[in-house]
């Protein structure tokens, strides 16, 4: 049994009080420990959670937008703070600035004066909290705000009861993409648990904008080409059906396509190389852009929206312009115009001056359209017709043009009937020596003979046939035809008496690798001595890559075929030009022939072109004369050869070895 306190010696009872002390010391010590161990580990588990929400949040939400909203609520639901808000940062004409995203979180709405100052100003780098974060990459503390000299919002702070904020930067990888700001009205000392967290939350919000960012990418490769950067023709043709529903919602809303595509460009591409011709795309590209910017191209007063235009990069030199919101087709005319000048200058391309130009074809709403696909087809046909016009020039889109284009897909059909039906002849037109009168050659000329009966003139096809490529199997049977008749003259005239056949070789013919070949097979195959056979070529046909045109002709000239320049003075090509290529005869082209009687002029230019092709050694046919006093003007400067209906038009096989025969004759009997 233990002694009654009041017992005991007074000592020993303060012994015992002190004894009690100490125990309750420790014991209140150890409570604490362990607590401040319990709220650790509590506030730890915290922050892993919002860490875990906000990775989760970053898979989940459909933009980034939706993402950094959920953020600012959860980070300032973590940090018992009232308001965060975020910055994106944006770069633009090489300037750097964080603007406001507009996205906020706010516990009450007493905080408008200082949303306001936060929406109307950017930061540059360096420039306040938002810009002091971008710059240092790393979490701000600011205590004391409303009088702080480099929080520049700290008027509106105070009026706001705003005392302490903090700002943390996201990143992507080392690129700050947006920074998060927070305040609170209580006066906070810096948390390190806090800004030791913040730059991991900034890692996670990052990676969203990073995803975001490599999606717009894909998105944006589907639907731009890659050379220049423009949208490309699937973005185009969405666009396009866009202002066609537009349209059709609201009367008074018109909108054009120009089809925009360059001349010459494959002279370039031949002859300088197509990383050449890639970079005239690019930089046309860059010009067209340009001619776009300005800010009147639509002729509007309040022409500012940039989204009024789009400029899109079908493939090859094609290019295309929808302009949406315009009052009426002149609208369009006037950015067609402006195109034209920008291209106006001649492009540096490795060194080099490169000079083109532009046809352009506009179709327009006012025509009315249902699809995006007839619209565009419209504004093709009129691009081809300003080439046809002469190229380096506009057309509108018609109902003439639309109905031309039926015409012309109809022919493209009856073409392929007749090729496979072979109702094709030749007609020759003899080429007559303007010395002694007698037939030199024969030009074989090809005609449709329809079924009907009609007689079509290669004016009416040939140019179809050239767009479709069907030249190519009419160019082969031709080639052939006109063989067998040289190989009928060979057995009438044995020896160097007969008299040779030219056939004209189309410039898509003569692009194929295999030409020489197929000329070389023919002439084995028919049996004709190969220097009865000349094929006329056309100045534009020869332009181009000049060691593969050269190497063409000197193949030919091994087979022993003449070539003749055919049309000379129509195209661009320059007699120091042909120099250079093994050509044995040159046909002044008729535009001149036809003149000479009338002007002195034209008389001067064949003469001129006659004598530097004597000095190249070549002969020359005038194509062309049509009365006697044509033919003594062409005698009297020393033209040798001439080709026109004064002598005979084109006839037949049997006709033509009948005129043949009676010049022979004539020529033949002693006078
Ligand atoms: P081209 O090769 O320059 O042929 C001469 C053209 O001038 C022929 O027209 C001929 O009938 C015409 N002509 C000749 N003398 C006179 C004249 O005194 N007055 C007038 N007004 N015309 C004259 P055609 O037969 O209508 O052929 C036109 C063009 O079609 C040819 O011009 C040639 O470029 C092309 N062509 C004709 N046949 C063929 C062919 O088989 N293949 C290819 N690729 N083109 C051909
Ligand atoms: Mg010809
Ligand atoms: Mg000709």
């Amino acid at each position: 049994m233990s002694e009654p306190i009041e017992r005991c010696d007074p000592d020993e009872l303060a012994r015992i009080k002190r004894r009690l002390e100490r125990e309750r010391a420790a014991r209140r010590e150890a409570e604490t420990v362990s607590e401040r161990g319990l709220r650790r580990l509590y506030a730890r588990e915290q922050e892993l959670l919002l860490l875990q929400d906000v990775a989760t949040a970053a898979n989940l939400s459909q933009s980034v937008r939706d993402f950094f909203q959920y953020a600012l609520a959860r980070i300032c639901d973590f940090m018992a703070w009232p308001l965060g808000h975020a910055y994106e940062v944006v770069s633009a004409d090489g300037e750097t600035r964080l603007r406001s995203m507009t996205l906020w979180y706010a516990r009450d709405d007493a905080v408008g004066t200082f949303r306001d100052a936060t929406r109307l100003r950017e930061f540059a780098p360096g420039e306040g909290l938002p810009g002091q974060t971008f710059i240092s990459g790393k979490p701000q503390w600011l205590t004391g705000v409303p009088d702080r000299e480099d929080f520049l919002r700290r008027s509106e702070a105070r009026a706001c009861l705003i005392s302490t904020a903090c700002a943390f930067p996201v990143h992507v990888g080392e690129e700050v993409v947006a920074v998060f700001e927070f305040f609170s009205e209580r006066a906070l000392q810096p948390s390190q648990s806090l800004l030791a967290l913040m730059p991991q939350v900034g890692l996670h919000l990052g990676r969203a904008i990073e995803r975001q960012r490599a999606e717009d990418r894909l998105i944006h490769d589907a639907s731009h080409d890659p050379l220049t950067g423009l949208p490309n023709r699937a973005l185009f043709l969405e666009r396009l059906h866009q202002s066609i529903a537009h349209a059709r919602r609201k009367a008074d809303v018109q909108f054009a396509v120009l089809f925009i595509d360059l001349d010459r460009f494959k002279i370039v591409n031949d002859s300088l190389g197509h990383l050449a011709g890639d970079r005239l795309i690019t930089q046309v590209a860059g010009r067209l852009t340009g001619a776009l910017r300005r800010e009147d191209v639509v002729a509007r007063p309040d022409a500012t929206t940039p989204d009024s235009s789009t400029l899109a990069r079908l493939g090859g030199d094609e290019f295309t312009i929808l302009l949406t919101d315009i009052h009426d087709p002149s609208d369009a005319v006037r950015v067609a115009n402006r195109v034209k000048d920008a291209l106006h200058q001649p492009f540096a391309i490795d060194g080099q001056e490169v000079y083109t130009s532009a046809s352009i074809g506009i179709a327009s709403s006012a025509s009315g359209y249902e699809s995006a696909d007839a619209i565009l087809r419209d504004a093709d046909l009129a691009m081809y017709r300003a080439k046809a016009l002469g190229k380096a020039r506009w057309e509108l889109f018609d109902r003439e043009m639309h109905q031309a284009a039926m015409t012309r897909l109809a022919l493209e059909t009856d073409l392929r009937h007749a090729l496979q039906n072979e109702e094709f002849v030749l007609h020759y037109q003899p080429v007559v020596s303007l010395r002694t009168g007698e037939v030199a050659g024969f030009e074989a000329l090809v005609r449709w003979q329809k079924p009907d009966g009609e007689l079509v003139l290669p004016g009416g096809f040939i140019e179809t046939m050239e767009d479709t490529g069907l030249i190519v199997f009419l160019g082969a049977w031709v080639l052939r035809e006109a063989c067998r008749a040289a190989r009928i003259l060979e057995e009438l005239y044995p020896g160097e008496r007969a008299p040779s056949i030219s056939v004209n070789v189309s410039s898509r013919q003569f692009a194929q690798p295999d030409l020489a070949a197929q000329i070389r097979s023919v002439i084995a195959e028919v049996g004709i001595d190969p220097h009865h056979l000349r094929l006329e070529i056309t100045e534009s046909a020869m332009i181009g890559d000049m060691d593969r045109v050269a190497a063409v002709l000197r193949e030919l000239k091994e087979i022993g075929v003449r070539v003749s320049i055919d049309d000379f003075g129509t195209g661009y090509s320059s007699l120091s030009y042909l120099h250079s290529l093994p050509l044995d005869v040159l046909k002044i082209d008729r535009s001149f022939v036809s003149a000479i009687a009338r002007n002195g002029e034209s008389l001067q230019i064949v003469r001129t072109i006659m004598s530097l092709a004597h000095n190249l050694g070549m002969d020359v046919i005038a194509e062309g004369p049509e009365d006697a006093e044509q033919v003594s003007q062409l005698r009297s400067i020393g033209c040798e050869f001439g080709q026109g209906y004064y002598f005979s038009r084109p006839i037949d096989l049997p006709a033509a070895i009948a005129f043949l025969a009676r010049t022979r004759s004539a020529t033949e009997t002693p006078c």
